[in-house]
């Protein structure tokens, strides 16, 4: 089910259809506060009363003209602005494919680079998602070429791939900070672990290193390495240290109980018109999603 579930979130018919449906967009509210940056700003409030920062995603991946690139990074530059006229605390996270890494490496270090220079001197971190693996050189270059460590500027990194391990030392080599995700992507078995229970302890092990390192060199960072998982079991086994980030909308009765233990925490809003392969990741990722999708048909 999950590899279909995948295979679908790359399909176009299929994003169509399924933004025509409006029980397909009642399912997605639960995940997503709504389509425009007023309705996240609007949930980020909603969220800043119970004690939790956030970080904002406008979604968007594969753009195709360097005009939609500039439109991506304008409004970057306005949630930077609004947020900080709001009051808020807020970090942003982006994908290179919104800022046109298909469109080729320059292109996208040009537009990475002007909403990066606008967030960080706004006070704003910044954090690069990282997509599936064909894209995972482009973007660690992308990270290196901007990275300055007295900078807030971080890098998702995958515990799914085989050469994580590899990638995570280079990283924090060069003074970088990073999210540890377990992977959303469908990759072929030479490229990614492939059970969960694999994962799981690449997960644990590529963890403890951000732990050690927080204790270590990484002291004085000026951003903390995360942890972007919602698998409480697997994260109640790893030392204090890293951020923990989860998704708007799963898990969230866990969330005042990891805000109890003290341990630094934020919730990661996603937001946008082009929510279909986000979010039928976000099905793959817990099939049993499907009931509420399910459910959703009864207005
Ligand atoms: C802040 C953040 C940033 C991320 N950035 C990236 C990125 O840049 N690149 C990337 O490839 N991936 C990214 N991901 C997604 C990540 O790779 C995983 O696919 C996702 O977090 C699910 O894995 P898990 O660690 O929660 O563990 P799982 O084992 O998948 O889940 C553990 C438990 O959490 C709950 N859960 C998990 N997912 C869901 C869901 N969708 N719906 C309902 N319940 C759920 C279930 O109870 C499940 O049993 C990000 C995730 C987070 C939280």
């Amino acid at each position: 089910m999950r590899s279909l579930l995948l295979k679908a979130s790359r399909n176009p018919w299929l994003a169509d259809q399924a933004r025509r449906r409006g029980f397909v967009r009642r399912a997605v509210r639960r995940f997503m506060p709504g389509e425009t940056l007023d309705e996240a700003l609007a949930a980020s409030h909603r969220l800043a009363g119970e004690g939790i920062p956030v970080v904002l995603t406008q979604l968007g991946e594969n753009v195709d003209s360097a005009a939609a690139v500039s439109r991506v990074v304008d409004h970057y530059r306005s949630v930077v602005d609004r947020s900080l006229e709001e009051g808020l605390d807020v970090q942003v996270s982006v994908k290179p494919t919104h800022l046109g890494l298909d469109l080729g490496e320059e292109i996208c270090r040009g537009a990475l680079s002007r909403l990066a220079h606008h967030a960080l001197s706004a006070g704003v971190p910044v954090w690069i998602d990282m997509e599936d693996s064909s894209y995972v050189d482009a973007t660690l270059d992308l990270y290196r070429s901007l990275l300055d460590p007295g900078a807030p500027l971080g890098i998702c990194l995958q515990a799914y791939l085989h050469r994580t391990p590899a990638d995570l030392e280079a990283v924090l080599g060069a003074g970088g900070t990073v999210r540890l995700v377990k992977g959303a992507y469908r990759e072929p078995e030479d490229v990614a672990l492939q059970g969960s229970g694999a994962v799981d302890a690449a997960f644990l092990h590529l963890a403890g290193e951000l732990s050690l390192d927080l204790t270590g060199p990484g002291a004085g960072r000026p951003l903390r390495h995360v942890l972007g998982s919602h698998d409480i079991d697997l994260l109640s086994q790893i030392a204090d240290g890293p951020e923990i980030q989860m998704l708007y909308g799963i898990r969230t009765r866990a969330w005042p109980k990891i805000l109890e233990v003290g341990t630094p925490f934020r919730v990661l809003i996603s937001y946008g018109e082009q929510w279909y392969p986000w979010y039928v990741r976000r099905l793959a990722e817990r099939p049993a999603n499907l009931l509420f999708v399910a459910r959703s048909v009864l207005p």
